[in-house]
């Protein structure tokens, strides 16, 4: 067949047909548009990413998801790559970007969070971003809530948590009623390695340094929208709604 009878065939398609043929891959598109939310918090540890995490899934009605808790499901389940982050984690070693996205990769195409997801504490570094993009994960907005490091380090610092049954209490804004004991078991109150201010500290440092650069990034894919953390978390929390409707 040459060119020009390939041009006819075309030109005789009825004109009806056509239309309909139109019309049919409209509605279809249509069926097909992508209504979810899919949300990144960003923020430094102890910016409350996980209280507003769940403003957001109560909101929208969608799961919010963490990596520890994604790598355990993995762990616990026993999947291939869930294999490979328990030798690393076995031996102390952090687990490779490249497994992390892969499991990450393995929830998100479970089916359950069509709707959209949170992701609370991923991507932490560009690389994991980038990853993140490659495999095609569609996302629509980020969330950067900012606390500045004055207010985040008594924030962790203040933290005590009962040795015996886990209830949290904090030095400034939950005071046990005996200093050091549980007001529920009457166990001893402890200050978790995290919470220490050097721990702290050091953590904030790895945040500015890989976890920072994310805001730009996602302000080029104009994603970001950055909320005040240092407000009351009422005042967060309807920043945070706001944020949804940016
Ligand atoms: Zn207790």
């Amino acid at each position: 067949m040459d060119v020009f009878s390939k041009n006819l065939e075309v030109q005789y398609i009825p004109e009806e047909n056509v239309i309909k043929k139109v019309l049919k891959s409209g509605t279809k598109s249509c069926e097909k548009e992508d209504l979810s939310m899919n949300i990144i918090l960003l923020g430094a540890p102890g910016a409350g990413k996980g209280t507003q995490a769940d403003v957001i899934s109560e909101h929208l009605e969608i799961q919010s998801i963490s990596t520890g808790n994604i790598i355990r499901e993995a762990l616990k389940s026993g999947t291939e790559l869930g294999k490979q982050a328990k030798s690393f984690m076995d031996k102390g070693a952090l687990v490779p970007d490249e497994i992390v996205v892969g499991i990450i990769k393995e929830r998100l195409s479970k089916g359950d969070l069509n709707n959209g997801f949170i992701l609370d504490g991923f991507p932490r570094t560009i690389p994991q971003a980038k990853a993140l993009d490659e495999l095609g994960v569609k996302i629509d907005k980020v969330i950067d809530i900012e606390v500045d490091d004055e207010v985040i380090i008594p924030r962790m610092s203040g933290r005590r948590v009962c040795e015996s049954c886990g209830a949290s209490y904090h030095l400034i804004n939950k005071k046990p009623q005996v200093d050091g004991i549980c007001d529920k078991c009457h166990g001893t109150l402890v200050q978790r390695k995290d919470d220490h201010v050097d721990t702290v500290k050091e953590r904030l440092k790895i945040y500015h340094d890989q976890t920072e650069p994310l805001k730009d990034y996602y302000k080029q894919q104009n994603k970001l929208v950055e909320i005040d953390g240092n407000l009351s978390l009422e005042e967060t929390k309807q920043l945070t709604l706001n944020a949804l409707e940016a």
